[in-house]
């Protein structure tokens, strides 16, 4: 590392035609380099920190963002679970009045049978006699069909039952899910809101430390990054907001702090991990 480093900058110094940054041994133009850096250093290291923080702001606002969301899939569940136990009961109750139905028409039978039968006692002829006998037979037949669909509904009436029964029990699970959901939500909004609105007040302090044109800058790259992003480091060979890589020399002046860098591709102000490493919030 140390190594490639010096060969780097040795390359650099020839490229450049800059020799009097690098090879300059005197006292006060060495100490002229170094402010130069550390004028820089600071800044960036004052921007990085500046990104650090609302970083966090921009974290703790999706947090919270995404919370009402699941309350609203809680409450859509609930809705639907209502939706098909409703349905479910409506079924349980058109099958009783259809079984009350076949009830009745079973009576009837049964009374028509009665009547068959004491008509038969009264017959002149054995053609009247087995006439009646074919009515009672039918009604034989109506009276076992009805009793077959009554236990089909008193089957189908069960099974209903239980689904209403296991939509029930889930309906409370959900319903009991949403309290907690809508208790941890105030929580955490009452919560975060407090700590957003202290770190807005440390992002302002943090502001007024920093030049009013780099402000600028990070602003209206931080408006046009999706993340939020308007400073990142170097990580592994890219730049930490758009991963493509960072040539070799680039990286190097990004190193060295001796001016502001941006990301040839994404335009995001880079920081050397030496920057990132030195923050501590
Ligand atoms: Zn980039």
């Amino acid at each position: 590392m140390a190594k490639s480093k010096a060969t780097s900058r040795s390359k650099n110094t020839t490229k450049t035609e800059e020799p009097e940054i690098v090879t300059t041994t005197s006292a006060m133009d060495k100490t002229a380099e170094d402010s130069i850096e550390s004028v820089v250093k600071k800044k960036l290291t004052g921007l990085y920190t500046l990104q650090l923080i609302d970083t966090h702001i921009d974290k703790i606002r999706i947090v919270r963002g995404e919370l009402p969301l699941e309350v609203q899939d809680l409450e859509d569940e609930i809705e639907g679970l209502e939706t098909r136990i409703n349905k479910f009961n409506q079924e349980v109750s058109d099958l009783e009045m259809e079984i009350t139905q076949k009830q009745n028409a079973i009576k009837e039978s049964q009374e028509l049978v009665k009547k068959y039968e004491s008509q038969q006692m009264n017959v002149r002829n054995n053609r009247e006699y087995d006439s009646l006998n074919k009515e009672i037979e039918y009604q034989t037949l109506e009276i076992q069909l009805s009793e077959k669909k009554i236990k089909e509904f008193t089957a189908a009436i069960e099974s209903k039952k239980q689904l209403v029964e296991i939509a029930v029990n889930e309906l409370d699970e959900r319903k009991n899910d949403l309290d907690i959901k809508k208790n941890e939500l105030k929580d955490i909004i009452e919560e975060t809101q407090k700590e957003e609105e202290q770190l807005r007040q440390k992002s302002k302090k943090q502001e007024e430390i920093i030049d009013d044109r780099l402000l600028g800058a990070y602003k209206r790259i931080r408006a046009n990054a999706r993340n939020g992003l308007a400073v990142v480091p170097v990580e592994r060979d890219a730049c930490g907001g758009c991963f493509n890589k960072i040539p070799p020399q680039r990286q190097l002046d990004i190193r060295l702090n001796k001016k502001i860098i941006v990301c040839e591709y994404c335009g995001r102000i880079l920081v050397d991990t030496s920057i990132v490493e030195s923050i501590s919030l």
